[in-house]
């Protein structure tokens, strides 16, 4: 049974509705799960020659690269995003992910088992048939792109639900394969509501693998589907609080880390899962650190994330920005000192802006410290010692991703085996690039599933083929 639901984009810097769309039932994820499974049965994609499939995701990056302005400016207005981000970050980092795997496609190989003489155990990888991908909003292309290139290539079908709030560049994605001609029914948006078209996709018994970025809430829902469901396999990428840990001679590092520490704190307006919304730094070096980065926070230029100077636009709703209030003032009431920030004054008036904000001396347990609040804050806390940075870098329930900034090798790599997380970054706020593993430990996920070729093992099942040798 289809609904009468609609999806209703907002620019969020605005608050001006964008357009209006139909939101994809229950019924009908149920349905195109069943129209890709027939695809799938045809063979017209799985069994297309790898080399064949290869060259239409190839067409595709390319003409992600023809439309690259349209696609920033979709993500830049739906989400609110610097529209420098977007043409900088977010749509070259997604036609990277598209070619990348694309042109991974036929070098992943199967294994030969060291059987004895009595028989050859091939080990083969097969895609896995119908697969399904659930996005947040805060990288709506990027994170679409993550997904549909290792899951395409590797031959499934393809069903993608985009945020409820950012489905166009996903929409204009699936045109774009269309027009680089992967066969119908490869690729399904299913536009809609987490509760309906998400649940749906969840529960599926058609859907053989999931994978879903989003919230450790949702996440955990999801995995509660597959397993009354179908036990689809499921990959979950999910929230974060991570830690930037500045040992005593990182202020060697100049501008260069300060930089760093801005990009990593409030890229996204701080709505991003390895935001390093906690600074543990050295009491050495504490004050100059706070001075300097406070500083630098309050130049960031906030306003239209059309204008190309801008680079802080509007949290994506009003109900984002009551909670990264509510937690800033609740923290401020407990004794916290807000350097910079707080309650916004002199922003654009509709949207939902909020300033960059630097916490200091927040009460143990505070939201600030505990929850990850997706906004653009920040906390910084010291310490004096290398063990005690790395207790404190992993007193959280998350653990998606890190930095460690340090000259002394033997120091990052002792602070880099301790922490908890699937990504520490030496010297830099960096998720590493394309070739490198993503995913997070703990509340976070799963691992490192996503980028390079781990994201082929989400994607493809190993068969077993066991011959008899007389
Ligand atoms: P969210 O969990 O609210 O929504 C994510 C997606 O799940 C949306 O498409 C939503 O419609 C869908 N959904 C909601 N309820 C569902 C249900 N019951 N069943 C199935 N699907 C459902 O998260 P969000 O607010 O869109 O995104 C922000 C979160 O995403 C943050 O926690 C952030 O850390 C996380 N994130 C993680 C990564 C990562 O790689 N680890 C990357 C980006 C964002």
């Amino acid at each position: 049974m289809t609904t009468n639901e609609v999806l209703r984009v907002i620019n969020p810097a605005t608050g001006e509705p964008i357009t209006t769309l139909p939101a994809a039932s229950a019924d009908d994820v149920t349905k195109a799960a069943e129209q890709a499974r027939r695809v799938h049965d045809t063979g017209v994609w799985s069994r297309l020659p790898v080399r064949e499939r290869s060259a239409v995701l190839l067409r595709l990056a390319g003409l992600m690269e023809r439309d690259a302005e349209i696609l920033a400016r979709l993500d830049s207005e739906d989400a609110g995003k610097p529209i420098t981000e977007c043409r900088t970050g977010d749509v070259p980092g997604a036609i990277e992910s598209v070619r990348w795997f694309a042109e991974a496609a036929d070098k992943v190989f199967g294994r030969v088992a060291p059987s004895g003489p009595g028989g050859l155990g091939l080990m083969s990888r097969e895609p896995v048939g119908v697969v399904a991908a659930i996005l947040p909003w805060n990288y709506p292309l990027a994170m679409t792109a993550w997904k549909l290139g290792p899951a395409l290539a590797a031959g499934n079908c393809l069903l993608v639900k985009p945020a409820e709030a950012t489905p166009r560049s996903a929409l204009h994605l699936a045109a774009l394969a269309s027009e680089a001609g992967l066969p119908d029914g490869v690729l399904t948006m299913v536009p809609g509501y987490g509760r309906e078209a998400g649940a749906a996709l969840a529960r599926d018994p058609l859907v053989g693998a999931l994978s879903f970025t989003g919230s450790t809430a949702t996440g955990r829902r999801i995995l509660k589907a597959a397993a009354d469901s179908n036990f689809k396999r499921v990959s979950l990428e999910m929230g974060g609080k991570s830690p930037q840990v500045l040992m005593a001679d990182a202020l060697s590092y100049g501008d260069d880390l300060i930089d760093n520490m801005i990009e990593a704190a409030f890229l996204t307006m701080g709505q991003n899962c390895t935001a390093g919304s906690r600074v543990l730094v050295h009491r050495t070096i504490a004050e100059e650190v706070l001075e300097r980065f406070t500083a630098a926070a309050r130049k960031l230029v906030i306003g239209d994330p059309a204008d190309p100077r801008t680079q802080m636009g509007s949290l994506i709703d009003h109900a984002a920005f009551d909670r990264v209030a509510g937690a800033v003032e609740a923290a401020r009431a407990g004794g916290a000192w807000v350097h910079t920030g707080g309650l916004p004054h002199g922003l654009p008036p509709r949207g939902a802006y909020y300033p960059p904000t630097v916490i200091t001396g927040a009460p143990d347990g505070s939201d600030v410290l505990t929850k990850e609040l997706f906004g653009p804050v920040v906390t910084v806390q010291t310490f004096t010692s290398q063990d005690e940075a790395v207790r404190m870098a992993n007193a959280t329930e998350y653990g998606l991703a890190a930095s460690v900034w340090t000259r002394d090798l033997d120091t990052a790599l002792r602070l880099a085996r301790g922490i908890e997380a699937g990504v520490v970054s030496v010297n830099a706020y960096s998720e590493g690039d394309i070739t490198t593993p993503f995913g997070g430990w703990k509340q976070s996920g799963f691992g490192g599933v996503e980028k390079s070729t781990n994201a082929f093992d989400q994607w493809t099942r190993e068969k077993t083929v066991w011959i008899r040798t007389r």
